[in-house]
């Protein structure tokens, strides 16, 4: 079996809150506890295969983002293990995460802020690759960014020019030949179309894919539209309130959710090409807070199956074969599977 690009292993990321809005809570009446924490990655466990496309998807606030943003280290984990092709990488230092950094690159949703405003696009593709490269080979560089760039469909006569002269698809171009410098084996992208129009995004979604089929990328993306997911993943993971609650290969989700949760989103995206062989489920109510966790599962205050079980026990993850997983205490009791 080949070594996964990226193997997470119970991540979790908590928040602590503090300061002003810590007092803002105290002033509202709100404040039960001591010492609140967001809950915001509740013990998340996937891998993903080298040049595999794996989509984190869930309503918004589901800590999706979070997941992303964490592993890329732009967040300190507060427990769990991220490997990049084996090596632990949750508490490394930053100067021995710089190496890593190669290996693993991220593409965010806004490209506009996430491009300096004040460099030209020269220097914000050379970037990550000036920070791998020393002595003779840094002559090389000027030859690798017209590469890069006419890789991702721009050519050399726009290294000069600053972010604000191009469009939002231009700009996300921009983005992915910076990330692309590095050569890297795997490419987080944190909903790197949702800011672009639908026309745009295809071409988008069609480079990334591309240099996926070229050089063999993995991909962690993360997205709302769950059209999207189905156009570009491999797989599947469905998060909400922090947890993992199904994980699985596409047409396996998509044709054959068992979490009552992914049923629900599925239920509410009628455009989704899905057979669903089981009855519709509509959300109600809110997510709950991050601040106070129900106890049990994680959906049980939305669910329409809910029983006792449901609020004693937190449902674990659980293979119900064709690589499909899922925390819902159903699967031993299919027999409650009726609203
Ligand atoms: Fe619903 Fe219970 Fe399954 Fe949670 S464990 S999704 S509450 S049936």
């Amino acid at each position: 079996m080949t070594q996964p690009m990226l193997e997470v292993r119970d991540l979790k990321m908590h928040f602590p809150i503090g300061g002003s809005m810590l007092d803002r809570l105290r002033i509202s009446g709100g404040l039960r506890f001591e010492n609140p924490v967001v809950h915001a990655v509740n013990g998340v466990s996937f891998a993903i295969q080298p040049g595999e496309v794996m989509a984190l998807v869930g309503e918004s606030g589901c800590g999706k983002s979070t997941v992303a943003k964490t592993i890329a280290r732009i967040y300190e984990p507060t427990a769990g293990e991220i490997r990049i092709e084996g090596q632990d990488i949750a508490t490394l230092g930053f100067t021995d995460l710089l190496p890593i950094r190669a290996k693993m690159q991220m593409i965010f949703q806004d490209p506009y802020a996430s491009l300096n405003p004040r460099q030209k696009v020269r220097d914000i593709v050379a970037e990550p690759l000036l920070e791998q490269v020393k002595g003779a080979e840094r002559r090389e560089v000027p030859a690798r960014i017209a590469a890069l760039l006419a890789k991702v469909g721009l050519n050399a006569e726009h290294a000069g020019r600053y972010p604000h002269q191009f469009s939002g698809g231009q700009r996300q171009r921009i983005g992915i030949a910076r990330a692309l410098s590095v050569t890297p084996g795997l490419i987080i992208a944190d909903e790197p179309v949702s800011a672009l129009d639908v026309s745009i995004q295809a071409q988008i979604l069609n480079l990334m894919m591309d240099l996926r089929d070229e050089f063999g990328l993995a991909y962690l993306f993360i997205s709302h539209d769950l059209s999207v997911v189905q156009h570009i993943a491999d797989r599947v993971g469905v998060m909400y309130l922090g947890f993992m609650v199904e994980n699985a290969p596409r047409d396996v989700l998509f044709s054959r959710p068992r979490h009552p949760y992914t049923r629900a989103l599925l239920s509410a995206a009628p455009s989704i090409k899905a057979h669903r062989d089981r009855e519709e489920i509509t959300l109600t109510g809110e997510v709950p807070s991050a601040l106070t966790l129900p106890s049990g599962c994680c959906f049980r205050t939305r669910c329409p199956f809910a029983w006792d079980r449901c609020t004693a026990e937190r449902p674990k993850l659980q293979d119900v074969g064709e690589g499909q997983t899922v925390a819902c205490h159903l699967t031993d009791e299919p027999e409650r599977d009726k609203p």
